[in-house]
């Protein structure tokens, strides 16, 4: 049953426009059942589906993101504080509470329209995770990859989810029509930290796997190590558990990314580490004093995961090369730099 609420706020971090104009009405409200127990659905009515991302370091020029929140609930997830714009926490609702776009199909295969559109590449997965729980409800992401396809627009998709192997097919299809990529984020191997920062993440090992079934499928399909947590995720021996097991499957990673803490991800990044890891608070606290990790450390980090790669060498690439514009590498992915400066992708 619809249910009106006019009093949310619908303003989005990644589409910047007039308070309100981003969606129309809250089409229903839906109590998560089953499965999705615990969770709550907000369908509204995008106006715009096709996000323009004006910063120059990064390769993609557009984005699409077809939920807001997102159940994989990892503690630090860049893109909490856009639940703030609607008037919900960037917490527990960010986690629970998800607002789904739930006309994006009609939208984009409006916006797609060769008098509006000239083809370029639009990335998935730079707010929130596609293939999230609720995707397998409400298929969005499916449906929008869909008209990518049939409009042979190219794609990027970043995910830490292995339900997007339920469109491998359709994407295999997408690739033989434009330059499609596929990557998936993982940060530790570490079973404990994993647990305990990416609760509702599929296992990192079950998405290396995926990355295999999309690079057998013959889909450009690679690994992003990101973030790398201080104190959490950054040890030799951890760098080496992920160096070592997206070796085994011919897969040099990208990154290490280390953990960037924007404005109110951090007052909840350092609150979730006072109570989850207070050994961890003075380190943090000394750390981020900024939005970013210091540069001694950023280097540090990097020199130690080129070692558990084997790899002495300077890295060549950089990193921006990574998503959207320009040729995108086929399998095994080529060597990435590790950057300055975190992605500001929901890795
Ligand atoms: S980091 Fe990515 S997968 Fe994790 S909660 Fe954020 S959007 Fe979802």
């Amino acid at each position: 049953m619809a249910t009106a609420e006019p009093q949310l706020r619908w303003e989005l971090e990644d589409a910047p426009r007039p308070q309100g104009s981003l969606f129309g009405d809250l089409v229903e409200r839906q109590v998560g059942r089953g499965e999705y127990r615990g969770m709550e659905f907000s369908l509204v009515r995008a106006r715009s589906i096709i996000n323009k991302v004006d910063v120059p370091w990064l390769a993609f020029a557009h984005s699409i993101n077809v939920y807001r929140g997102c159940s994989h609930a990892c503690v630090y997830c860049f893109a909490r504080p856009t639940h703030e714009y609607l008037g919900l926490d960037i917490g527990a609702d960010f986690d629970a509470r998800i607002v789904i776009k739930i006309n994006a199909a009609e939208v984009l295969r409006a916006e797609l329209s060769p008098r509006r559109w000239a083809g370029e590449a639009i990335a998935m997965g730079t707010n929130t995770d596609p293939y999230q729980r609720c995707e397998g409800k409400f298929r969005l992401t499916r449906q929008v990859v869909e008209l990518l396809t049939e409009f042979a627009n190219p794609f990027s998709i970043l995910t830490k989810s292995t339900l997007a192997i339920r469109d491998l097919p359709l994407i295999v299809e997408a690739a033989k029509r434009a330059e499609v990529r596929v990557d998936f984020s993982v940060g530790t191997l570490d079973e404990d930290v994993w647990r305990l920062t990416e609760p509702g993440t599929p296992h990192p090992r079950r998405r290396l796997r995926a990355v295999e079934q999309f690079l057998e499928a013959g889909v450009p399909c690679g690994v992003l190590m990101a973030p790398v947590l201080p104190g959490l995720s950054d040890a030799p021996e951890q760098l080496a558990q992920v160096a070592d097991a997206c070796q085994a499957i011919g897969v040099r990673p990208a990154g290490p990314v280390p953990l960037h803490l924007r404005p109110g991800v951090k007052e909840h990044v350092l609150a979730w580490v006072d109570e989850h890891r207070p050994d961890l608070a003075e380190q943090y606290r000394s750390s981020y004093r900024t939005a970013y990790l210091p540069a001694p450390q950023r280097k540090k980090l990097a020199a130690r995961f080129r070692e558990a790669l084997g790899d002495d060498a300077p890295p060549k690439t950089p990193v921006r090369s990574l998503y959207g514009k320009g040729a995108q590498p086929t399998a095994p992915v080529p060597a990435k730099v590790a950057p300055t400066r975190q992605l500001d992708f929901g890795v």
